[in-house]
């Protein structure tokens, strides 16, 4: 492997900016990266070669010419495969739009084009968002990099996985209930979900739009934080996008944190915590204290609630969004229907995956007419509480943190046939979704096995630049962030 693989999307770009590489080099080195480890990994569902390669010759363009490159230009990136990219496959790793191809971009994919950032391929996923593991793939599983025979969490495990393994230096995911934070830290990288609203949905499948919310994975603080200026801002098409300048996040890295109160989550240093973890999180509670911050045990009270609250509301808002898929406007059509009706059940029975089916029935239970009140209404009732928890805890301190999951990388098949035991892998970074606040995961350590452990750190509603500062801050504190996978 090219060793410039391994380097911070900052490294790379200096390198660029010195002409040690060019930029349709270092796009060529992933690629071929790519080509001697995917077979492997799994993590990429299609490569874009054509559009990542141009773009990286009008990076290397614009250097000859002497001009100022934009932010991440020139950097290999890897898109999750939920947000269209005009011309390439977008399958949501579904049957159902196995062949699929965007005719638009989204608004992140423009803006990446944009700022010159060389997309890759689309990377693999749980189909439409759906898991925590990324074995619902109606394609292939991904492999988590530490160890091939483990999970690298999901839903975007072929996003964490790629960043992990250097087959891209950045990437995109979606975070409907952890999405994002928990396959970072089950593949030992940075993964960060903004505030609702920070980042346009335009273009991304919808899973459960009040609370999906795309953002990056990186191998540092700084290059999340940088990807996160590059992807957000407000966009008149989606109308949940907040009126908000674009800040610089990464402006506030290096401020002292002495004397910030960060806040310990009660309810998630208890149950079901595995030893190493429980470890790690008593190590980074260390590493606050002696960078000056006060220490503050937080209970949430509601929070136990989360994951119902969440199964309902996730499920009612799938059963709608995924109506679209009928076999009429896009995507798979059952080669044998004798009439309409049947068109429609047979694709949906033929399209989708066994999760996928789950949800939508689950969710269009929940919205019946006689259980609506008992569920959806409950539901929508106990989310303002999770919420109002937040706004409480927030009142108190600057942070709060926990374990991003209670136990690290599981084996592949270990809880495939146990829905509510995935279900169960989120406990910890649902209650974000529901509030809408942003969170991120940062590495904290390794296992007994050698496994990546993540630190989870919630900020209150649009605080990224306070979230991504103490996060730099016990980034830098150790060096787990620079310990790569050895594959
Ligand atoms: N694991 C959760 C689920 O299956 C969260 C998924 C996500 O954030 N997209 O719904």
């Amino acid at each position: 492997m090219n060793e410039l693989l391994k380097k911070t999307a900052t490294e790379q770009s200096k390198a660029l900016k010195n002409k040690e590489i060019s930029a349709v080099e270092l796009t060529q080195a992933a690629f071929d990266r790519i080509d001697e480890l995917d077979e492997k990994l799994g993590a990429f569902n299609s490569l874009t070669k054509e559009t990542a390669l141009n773009t990286a010759k009008k990076v290397d363009e614009k250097i000859a010419k002497g001009e100022e490159l934009p932010l991440l230009a020139g950097i290999p990136l890897a898109l999750k495969d939920n947000m269209n990219l005009i011309g390439s496959k977008t399958t949501a790793s579904s049957k159902i739009l196995e062949n699929f191809v965007s005719p638009f971009n989204a608004t992140i994919t423009q803006k990446l084009l944009d700022n010159l950032v060389p997309i890759v391929g689309k990377a693999n996923l749980d189909e439409f968002a759906m898991g925590s593991s990324n074995e619902n793939s109606a394609f292939k599983k991904v492999h988590n990099p530490w160890d091939l025979k483990k999970v690298p969490g999901g839903s975007s495990g072929g996003s964490a996985a790629s960043v992990a393994a250097c087959e891209a230096t950045l990437a995109l995911g979606s975070d409907t209930g952890g999405s994002i934070r928990l396959p970072a830290s089950f593949c030992g990288i940075v993964g960060m979900k903004p505030t609702y609203g920070r980042v346009s949905r335009y273009g991304l499948i919808a899973f459960a739009s009040s609370l999906d919310q795309i953002g990056p994975f990186a191998r540092s603080v700084e290059d999340a934080a940088n990807l996160l200026e590059v992807i957000s801002g407000h966009d008149p098409k989606d109308s949940t996008s907040l009126n908000l300048p674009v800040e610089h996040y990464a402006a506030s890295l290096k401020d002292d944190i002495k004397g910030k109160k960060v806040g310990v989550i009660k309810e998630l240093m208890s149950e079901g915590l595995s030893d190493d973890v429980a470890k790690a999180i008593q190590n980074a509670i260390d590493t606050y204290k002696k960078l000056g911050c006060e220490i503050v045990e937080i209970s949430l009270p509601k929070l136990k609630y989360s994951i119902g609250i969440y199964y309902i509301l996730a499920t009612a808002e799938c059963s709608s969004n995924l109506a679209r898929f009928d076999g009429v406007k896009y995507g798979y059509r059952t080669p044998d229907a004798k009439n309409l009706l049947e068109m429609y059940t047979k694709t949906r029975a033929e399209g989708f995956g066994p999760e996928v089916k789950r949800r939508i029935m689950l969710g269009t239970y929940a919205l019946s007419s006689g259980y609506y009140d008992a569920y959806y209404k409950k539901a929508q009732q106990m989310r303002a509480l999770v919420t109002e928890d937040f706004r409480e805890a927030f009142s108190k301190v600057d942070i709060l943190i926990s374990p991003t999951c209670p136990n690290t990388a599981f084996e592949l098949g270990a809880k495939s046939s146990d829905p509510l035991a995935m279900y169960l892998t989120d406990i910890a970074t649902i209650s974000a979704n529901l509030a809408g606040i942003p969170g991120l995961s940062v590495p904290a350590g390794f296992d007994k096995d050698g496994m990546p452990i993540g630190l989870q750190i919630l900020a209150p509603q649009l605080q990224e630049g306070k979230l991504f500062n103490m996060a730099y801050q016990f980034e830098q504190a150790h060096d787990y962030w620079k310990q790569l996978a050895n594959i």
